[in-house]
């Protein structure tokens, strides 16, 4: 079972389940409920800004 991480709430789901996900900056991300993908939608560079970069915690999406 492959989990990923919803970045708007946190909870892990489950990517083979999962019914609400989007595409960003070449990423798949996976959420638990519409509402997580539609307040990622709204602003995806501050919830996928720093994933997948150890220790860049800066959000802005510019650096
Ligand atoms: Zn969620």
């Amino acid at each position: 079972m492959i989990m990923a991480k919803d970045p708007v709430c946190g909870m892990m789901v489950d990517e083979k389940k999962a019914k609400f996900k989007s595409d960003y900056s070449g990423k798949t991300f996976y959420f638990c409920a519409a509402s997580c993908k539609t307040t990622f939608d709204k602003d995806p560079a501050k919830y996928a800004g720093g994933s997948g970069k150890p220790g860049h915690s800066c959000s802005c999406g510019h650096c």
